[in-house]
């Protein structure tokens, strides 16, 4: 069994993905161009925004889109300490400094209240202003937006949602990308959207942020790219990756979504009882790019991934340690204010997740992860 089976994948979609990686090669057109075009349109009309911009990587989505907005040295930009080291690494590569917020035990995502703490510290501080705050969507399912909005705007701070685990979750009619006053994508491929390399994209309603980071992803370009009027970068999406990722969101649309939302049900009957499923409140739908349960302690999480291993089955710890205590980080201060991220990084396992896992497959995870909590007492 694989964690996330991208093969199968292709199996199931060779002929269009063939077709299309051997239509590139035929047209020449190898960066940005007509598919690249229509990516981005067919990706802005999904998630119900203006502009799609799209570039290399999530990464890069981030730091351009905290670039546009002015973000630099001495502004603090919040971050919550609970998730993949990038949204962080951006705040640091834009020039400002990341302020770690805790998390909610039952989400895993941002803690408005903790948020409200430490934009207030750092206010009352005087160091760094704060600037803006970087919710993420984490494993798939969205923010409590409504609340961190609520702070965001009390203190004047600019929100960019880190949707990169989340293409495809949403909030009522509103689909993850749409929630901030922009959003990064990413396309890696194991993302619930992912290409055949590295891809992103920044989502925005504003034109002024989409026309900046059109500039950004192309060497600052003005009226073309030998007319430079900003310091940019090279960020572009290329056409192999644009031509896959239109054969892929019509899978996701079709059914890849619908798939993992079944497969997480059959996981939450199986598995209630025995360890704490992930929690999707009212109203909230996640794309599940993780099937993250928590364990009581880190002995008991520690013996089930070892017991799965020996079973053949891959899970994996998603994250083993909070981003304030990553070496990068360690000129930063810590006031111990993110308890919550703390123990998930101890109590948090991923088990297998993606669309084309079977029912037996599903069945045999569970049936491993009942016996092996058993066997611990
Ligand atoms: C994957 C990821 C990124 C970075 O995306 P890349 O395309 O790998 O650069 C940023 N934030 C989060 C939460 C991620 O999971």
């Amino acid at each position: 069994m694989e964690f996330r089976d991208l093969k199968r994948q292709y199996e199931a979609l060779k002929d269009k993905i063939d077709a299309a990686l051997t239509g590139v090669a035929a047209s020449g057109e190898f960066i940005g161009g007509q598919r690249v075009r229509e990516l981005e349109s067919e990706l802005a009309e999904y998630v119900g925004v203006r502009h799609s911009v799209s570039c290399a990587n999530g990464t890069d989505a981030l730091v351009m889109a905290l670039s546009a907005w002015g973000v630099t040295g001495g502004d603090a930009v919040f971050v919550p300490d609970f998730t993949f080291f990038a949204t962080a690494e951006a705040v640091a590569c834009a020039g400002a400094t990341p302020v770690f917020v805790d998390v909610l035990p039952d989400t895993f995502n941002m803690d408005a209240e903790s948020l409200e703490d430490a934009v207030r510290k750092v206010a009352a501080a005087g160091e760094y202003k704060p600037k803006a705050v970087i919710p993420v969507d984490l494993f798939g399912l969205p923010a409590d937006y409504a609340a961190i909005k609520k702070v965001a705007e009390s203190y004047g701070l600019l929100a960019l949602e880190d949707a990169a685990q989340a293409f495809g979750g949403g909030i009522g009619d509103k689909r993850a990308g749409s929630f901030g006053d922009a959003a990064a994508v990413s396309f890696f491929p194991a993302k619930p959207l992912g290409c055949y390399g590295d891809g992103g994209a920044v989502f925005t309603d504003d034109d002024r942020t989409a026309a900046v980071i059109e500039s950004l992803r192309c060497h600052g370009m003005g009226r073309d790219k030998y007319d430079n009027v900003r310091i940019g970068r090279n960020s572009r999406l290329d056409a192999v990756q644009a031509a896959v990722l239109l054969v892929k969101l019509e899978a996701f649309k079709a059914y890849e979504l619908q798939s993992v939302n079944r497969i997480a049900r059959r996981y939450t009957r199986g598995l209630s009882g025995i360890v704490k499923t992930p929690v999707i409140p009212d109203g909230y739908y996640s794309s599940f790019a993780q099937y993250t349960v928590t364990l009581e302690s880190k002995r008991l999480r520690d013996a089930l991934k070892l017991a799965l291993k020996r079973r053949g089955i891959p899970s994996a710890v998603y994250y083993r340690r909070p981003l304030h205590a990553q070496r990068a980080f360690a000129h930063l201060p810590y006031d111990g204010g993110c308890p919550v991220a703390e123990r998930l990084c101890d109590t948090a396992l991923s088990l297998p997740m993606h669309p084309y896992l079977t029912d037996d497959e599903v069945d045999a995870v569970v049936c491993a992860v009942r016996e092996c909590i058993e066997a611990q007492g």
